[in-house]
């Protein structure tokens, strides 16, 4: 089968396609051939090394396709089954992927391959962000950084959905339309504005209760300075780099705020969370409050011009690799 591969981390022209034997399910395992393969800016972490791998590696978190064999022991999952997963284990830029099937879920009827791919990394973390990392209530004003972007987009229109008021940042004037047309209240471009003189504008100077930030360095500051007394500070990605170490006292100096460093992984911890997790993304979908806006796709072949794109902040909502 096909697959890409690393042998060493760096740019995106470490990305290699190459040929490899198709794998066999595990005990425990499905076999999956994937129909569309979920893009995520953590790939580029494993793949400059800011998140390490044992190499050589494969590379990719997220896709969805019909299982085409079951490892011994499993019920979940059956032949044929349309199956999306977003857990690892890492490799979903393949033909085939092998992954448990006690952290796959079959997406319901209506969402094909295509949007389970694009949805579930994304919306299960904009689901644990906005209802189980802090409770988002009707009425609270949230901060959304990089909302044009892929777990952007799915928390505006989610978090419009819980009756929040958004304040979204985006990269370009375009990005801030398209975050306007997903329901966000107020857009600031966050690459010339001072983002936390606009949110206190916005909010009569009281700061927001939560804000989300996937942006890490360039944001950390404006950030901290934007919360509400004991608001909360979730710092979730580091797309302009790791943010900087910061002394408790800080904290305290912005208003007895409370700071979080949340991962997926730890919110899906069960079976039973994950499922409950997908149920909640897979309901927000069919419901029509969160659409997900797939932006492109890319050839699995191309997957070095998608890693640019993705890092050159050239892609907007979901972005898929299609083997
Ligand atoms: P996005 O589609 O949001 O892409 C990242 C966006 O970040 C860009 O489009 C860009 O938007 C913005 N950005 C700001 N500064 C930079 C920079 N210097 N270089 C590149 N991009 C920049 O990606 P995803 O939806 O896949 O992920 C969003 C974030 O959420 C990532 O940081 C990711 O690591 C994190 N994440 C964390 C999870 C967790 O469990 N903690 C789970 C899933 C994702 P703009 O041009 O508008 O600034």
């Amino acid at each position: 089968m096909r697959a890409i591969q690393i042998d060493a981390t760096g740019g995106p022209d470490v990305l290699k396609l190459v040929e490899v034997p198709a794998p066999e399910p595990k005990p425990g395992q499905i076999l999956i051939r994937n129909q569309a393969i979920g893009l995520n800016f953590i790939d580029t972490y494993h793949r400059s090394g800011l998140y390490p791998l044992k190499l050589p590696s494969g590379l990719g978190m997220e896709g969805a396709g019909v299982v085409e064999a079951v490892g011994e022991g499993v019920t979940r999952f059956s032949v044929g089954d349309l199956a999306a997963y977003a857990s690892g284990p890492i490799g979903a830029y393949a033909e085939l992927h092998a992954v448990n099937a006690e952290r796959a879920v079959k997406p319901p009827a209506g969402i094909d391959a295509q949007v389970a791919a694009g949805a579930l990394l994304k919306g299960m973390t904009a689901e644990f962000l906005l209802r189980r990392c802090y409770a988002v209530k009707a009425g609270d004003h949230i901060l959304v950084h990089a909302a044009a972007g892929g777990v952007g987009s799915i928390l505006v229109q989610w978090g419009k959905a819980l009756g929040a008021v958004v304040i979204a940042t985006a990269g370009s004037q375009d990005k801030a339309e398209r975050a306007r047309s997903l329901g966000a209240d107020h857009v600031i471009l966050y690459r010339d504005a001072d983002v936390a003189a606009e949110v206190r504008r916005i909010t009569n100077g009281a700061g927001v209760p939560v804000a989300y930030d996937s942006v890490g360095a360039a944001t950390f500051e404006g950030t901290l300075a934007s919360l509400a007394k004991r608001g909360l500070f979730v710092s979730f990605g580091n797309a302009s780099g790791p943010p900087p170490a910061i002394a408790p006292a800080r904290l305290m100096q912005a208003g007895s705020v409370f700071l979080t460093r949340p991962t997926m992984g730890d919110y899906l911890l069960t079976t039973a969370e994950l499922d409950a997790s997908a149920a909640a993304l897979f309901e927000v979908i069919k419901s029509g409050k969160v659409k997900i806006d797939i932006g492109q796709t890319f050839p699995l072949a191309e997957a070095r011009k998608a890693h640019e794109a993705m890092e050159g902040r050239d892609t907007v909502g979901a972005s898929l690799l299609i083997p």
